[in-house]
């Protein structure tokens, strides 16, 4: 469906672009993966590196500070910031290889709790139900529930569930993984997130900076103020204790509009960050609050023709105003 729209919006988009050359893009990621990528959230490393090379081609990536900066009025340079939500290993093992090849930098919004504990709460979600025997699961407090599901189905059923886990309260939510956990038993999860020496190594490259994500990836609008405050100063404390760095800017979990709020802003300014980052697509012009940036959400499907190669002309369309109409046009569809 995407592919059509973009076929018949490219020449519109061609005229279009002439308005909004030399913007300012901030592109979202979160895994890099080696192969296909199972949701997503994974963009394949090579997609990644033909990306920077078509990003290169028309326009620069600069420092996410520079986005604050006012530019000459006149430049008709369109520049992009890399930023990647979570702090997954492979942000190391895949990301940080190619941001030395290209020598560009990214940030790197961290979730502390999982960097301590190596995972996130909807990482064990996953990894529960996947080495699970696909028997019924109930959990009262939360109202989540799971019916009897074949095993090879874990990935929708776990998509299933982290949606509902986005909708209820923070306790209640760790009180449906633990008791999850416990009812499925699965073996250890291994490490996913990176550790504190990585972040180190990427933070002294000079090319990687790294900003805030909370502790533990809650949905703040779900919290109380004392318990958002936890999580925005917390985050903040553990990445200087690790790195010798205040981080300046955060990203919202999951950042919808209804995912934080007039409070959660207040709280930012209070503990002295410069910004924040949303999942509200869109570019970032001078007159945007610097507590809500929009991003450009960049998935292997939005980036890809149907043969699953990169299509710079499906990025030009997505990285447009055009998009955020295009995307409206197909919720109102779906
Ligand atoms: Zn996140």
């Amino acid at each position: 469906m995407k592919d059509i729209f973009i076929k018949f919006l490219f020449p519109f988009y061609r005229a279009h672009s002439l308005l909004v050359s030399g913007k300012k893009h901030v592109l979202m990621f979160h895994r890099i993966c080696a192969d296909k990528g199972a949701d997503s959230l994974q963009l394949n490393v090579e997609l990644f590196r033909e990306l920077l090379i078509y990003i290169l081609g028309h326009g620069e990536i600069v420092g996410i500070d520079d986005l604050f900066i006012n530019t000459e009025k006149n430049s008709a340079v369109n520049k992009y910031v890399l930023t990647l939500d979570d702090g997954y290993e492979d942000n190391h093992s895949l990301l940080f290889p190619v941001l030395k090849e290209f020598n560009v930098s990214a940030t790197i919004f961290l979730a502390t709790g999982g960097v301590k504990r190596g995972y996130l709460d909807f990482d064990m979600v996953q990894w529960t139900l996947r080495k699970s025997s696909g028997k019924e699961f109930a959990h009262p407090l939360s109202g989540i529930s799971i019916k009897p599901f074949d095993p090879d189905e874990y990935l929708s059923v776990s998509r299933e569930v982290i949606k509902s886990l986005k909708t209820i309260s923070h306790s209640a939510r760790v009180s449906f993984v633990e008791d999850l956990v416990s009812h499925y038993s699965p073996p250890p999860l291994n490490r996913c997130m990176l550790t504190w020496d990585q972040i180190r190594e990427m933070s002294n490259s000079g090319l990687v900076s790294f900003g805030a994500h909370t502790v533990n990836h809650p949905i703040i609008s779900k919290l109380t103020r004392s318990e958002a405050l936890f999580e925005i100063e917390s985050s903040k404390q553990d990445i200087y204790d690790n790195t010798g760095f205040y981080p300046k800017y955060f990203a919202y979990p999951n950042g919808k509009s209804c995912d934080y709020n007039d409070e959660t802003v207040s709280l930012l300014r209070e503990t002295n960050y410069c910004g924040a980052f949303t999942t509200v697509p869109g570019f970032y012009e001078d007159a945007v609050d610097e507590f809500n940036v929009p991003r450009i959400d960049v998935t292997s499907d939005s980036i890809t023709s149907r043969n699953g190669r990169f299509n710079g002309e499906k990025f030009s369309v997505l990285s447009s105003s055009l998009w955020r109409y295009i995307k409206q046009f197909r919720d109102r569809l779906s």
